[in-house]
């Protein structure tokens, strides 16, 4: 049997220059030092708040953001510095915003037939207008509507349009980046169950991006915990919702509403007070010791390492030994 994770990370690390007045510079660590292995056909969830480095995260593993240090793995080779065209094909990317990652001059034909073109995956027109409408098929839409313009669509279909595009090139792994956070909650659940219909019927591996836990809770086999551009707890799905091990963790599924007004009241709450640092003045040692109601002296002096505190279950807090 073959365990060579689909995708492997070590230590990835994304930092960004920004210049400020009289010659200073600055560096926003939107991740800090990221280890994460991703089994061929998983789903992994990868949530936190917003501006905690998960996009950035996501989309420096497609290399689409150049990593700061660290590497990136794909099938076991490294990728870090490979020419990326050829791996396109097989990793590509679902946008949050389906209406400003569409071209609103090209039709929905020419959008999902680019991909096509740029890798040369059809060898005649025929093939061409054929593979466009199984695709456009297999999202739900049909073939009349490939001569219609982005903005004819609504905000759900849109978003069929970005995953047919995805779709086209044949892709093992996609990072889906908050694809249904811009959607009405009733469309929500449509895109979601049709990812999952196109995981099993393609064997897809998604890194799947939300702020709400509640989305990636169903479709994520583990759900990995973000904050201040550091992993701070791995585990699954079912495992990190009945035992969450980081306070970070705790607090994020405190704020999940629960549809019974007496279980709400009842639940005991921690509310985190303050507001959390800037990746750009980020505290020294555990970052989340400016928030956290366990913080001890030493988080303020050493950064916790994630660390397995149970089989499969990971998190980087000193109080689990990390
Ligand atoms: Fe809280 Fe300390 Fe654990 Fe950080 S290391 S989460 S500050 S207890």
């Amino acid at each position: 049997m073959n365990n060579t994770p689909l995708v492997h990370l070590e230590n990835l690390k994304k930092y960004f220059r920004v210049k400020e007045g009289w010659g200073r510079v600055k560096y926003i660590r939107a991740v800090e030092s990221v280890p994460l292995d991703i089994q061929a056909g998983e789903t992994v969830g990868l949530v936190g708040e917003s501006g905690c480095g998960k996009t950035t995260l996501g989309r420096t593993i497609l290399r689409l953001y150049e990593p700061t240090a660290g590497k990136i793995f794909f099938k076991g080779t490294d990728i870090t510095h490979a020419d990326m065209l050829p791996l396109r094909r097989k990793m590509q990317i679902i946008f949050q915003d389906p209406s400003s990652s569409l071209n609103p001059r090209m039709t929905v034909g020419e959008i999902v037939g680019e991909p096509l073109d740029i890798h040369m995956l059809a060898s005649s027109r025929g093939e061409r207008k054929d593979r466009i409408e199984a695709l456009l098929a297999r999202v739900g839409l049909n073939s009349e509507q490939a001569n219609r313009y982005p903005h004819e669509f609504s905000g759900g279909q849109q978003q069929r349009i970005g995953i047919a595009r995805a779709l086209a090139v044949e892709p093992e792994f996609i990072v889906c980046d908050e694809p249904v956070s811009a959607l009405d909650v009733s469309i929500q659940s449509q895109i979601v169950n049709m990812l999952e219909d196109m995981q099993a019927e393609l064997g897809l591996t998604y890194l799947f991006i939300a702020h709400d836990i509640s989305v990636v809770r169903h479709i994520s086999r583990r759900i990995a915990v973000m904050y201040l551009g550091c992993l701070v707890e791995l585990a699954e799905s079912y495992e990190l919702y009945k035992t969450p091990l980081h306070p970070y963790t705790t607090s994020l599924l405190q704020a999940v509403p629960i549809p019974d007004p007496d279980l709400t009241r009842s639940r005991k709450r921690d509310i985190l007070e303050g507001e959390i640092p800037s990746p750009m003045d980020s505290p020294p040692g555990c970052r989340f010791n400016t928030l956290c109601p366990a913080a001890e002296k030493r988080c303020a002096e050493a950064a916790p390492e994630l660390r397995e505190a149970a089989p499969g279950h990971h998190v980087a807090c000193h109080l689990f030994g990390g």
